[in-house]
């Protein structure tokens, strides 16, 4: 089994001409609500992928949150650790001009009321193979949830993004690292995917960083490397790129396949799903990852 504990957020999105400046009203051109935020894209991912995936995280009492909750469920994805706490879901709001350019506002919400795993949650991470992380919940529940998928023996694997300092206690409970270019040389003040693979080998066992249509550059302190090239497609919509890669990375690792073949089976879920708009719903089933890589 995966446990994902994670965001679930809406991403509310307007399309108009021009965003407005402060104390203007626009009118829009279209709008439309995304089931996101990466523990759930993570999840959704995995499950589509073809793994048995737990979530544990929090929705509020609106609609969003019983949206969200729906819309892991019909994924296959297991909700009973998502807990609904009083007042909003998290959002992002966002507004897209016509030249593509966005602004972007995240209100946290019930993510932001998450705190370290309960009990129960314990008991599901100690049950996983895999535990995914990323950091869109309180850093102490982070830091608390990876401690406790080290201690059981699961293999943590970290989204650092949004990118902000890793604190030592999360990187010493962190088994695969898999941050995208800029995250990367974040981490590490690194120049190039290269030397930036080294410097976060100093930090944890195994690193995976992502190159958008570059593919991707893999790294494990045994000295193993692997370089793994984007697959060819026409892109439409890249957003959870990254997030489909993880989750379909962390179900062919759970099934030890080696990891080039792991690296193949993500790189192939990923570029199914920047050829789709939409986030959750643009993510491959297991089927068609198949299906492409033979
Ligand atoms: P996002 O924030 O949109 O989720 P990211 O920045 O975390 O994405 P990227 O490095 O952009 O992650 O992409 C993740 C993986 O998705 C890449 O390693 C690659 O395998 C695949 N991918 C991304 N963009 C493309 C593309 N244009 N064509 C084919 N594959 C792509």
């Amino acid at each position: 089994m995966i446990s994902v504990f994670g965001s679930a957020n809406m991403d509310l999105v307007a399309y108009v001409a021009k965003a407005p400046k402060l104390g203007e009203t626009v009118t829009g051109h279209r709008f439309r609500t995304v089931p996101g935020g990466k523990g759930a894209n993570q999840a959704i991912a995995a499950a589509r992928a073809g793994g048995e995936v737990a979530f544990l995280g929090a929705v509020g009492d609106d609609g969003f949150g019983a949206e969200m909750r729906a819309t892991l469920a019909e994924a296959g994805v297991d909700v009973r650790g998502l807990r609904q706490v009083p007042g909003s879901s998290g959002i992002a709001h966002i507004v897209v001009d016509d030249d593509g350019s966005n602004s972007i506002i995240v209100v946290p919400g019930a993510n932001g009321t998450v705190t370290g795993p309960s009990g129960e949650d314990l008991a599901v991470i100690a049950a996983s193979s895999a535990l995914l992380l990323q950091l869109e919940l309180p850093m102490e529940a982070v830091v608390e949830a990876a401690q406790a998928g080290k201690v059981a023996g699961v293999q943590v694997f970290l989204t650092p993004a949004p990118a902000q300092p890793l604190p030592a206690e999360l990187l010493d409970a962190v088994s695969v690292l898999v941050p995208n270019e800029h995250e990367a040389a974040a981490i590490t003040g690194a120049e190039g995917p290269d030397a930036a693979l080294d410097a976060l080998l100093e930090l944890v066992e195994e690193a995976v960083i992502t190159l958008g249509s570059d593919g991707a550059l893999y790294g494990a302190r045994s000295g193993e490397r692997l370089r793994v090239p984007s697959v060819k497609v026409d892109a439409v919509d890249t957003t959870a790129a990254g997030d489909t890669f993880v989750g379909a990375l962390a179900v062919a690792r759970t099934e030890r396949r080696g990891m080039a073949d792991a690296l193949a089976f993500a790189s192939m879920a990923a570029a199914l799903s920047v050829q789709r708009e939409g986030a959750s719903t643009s993510m491959p089933t297991r089927r068609q990852i198949e299906d492409a890589l033979a």
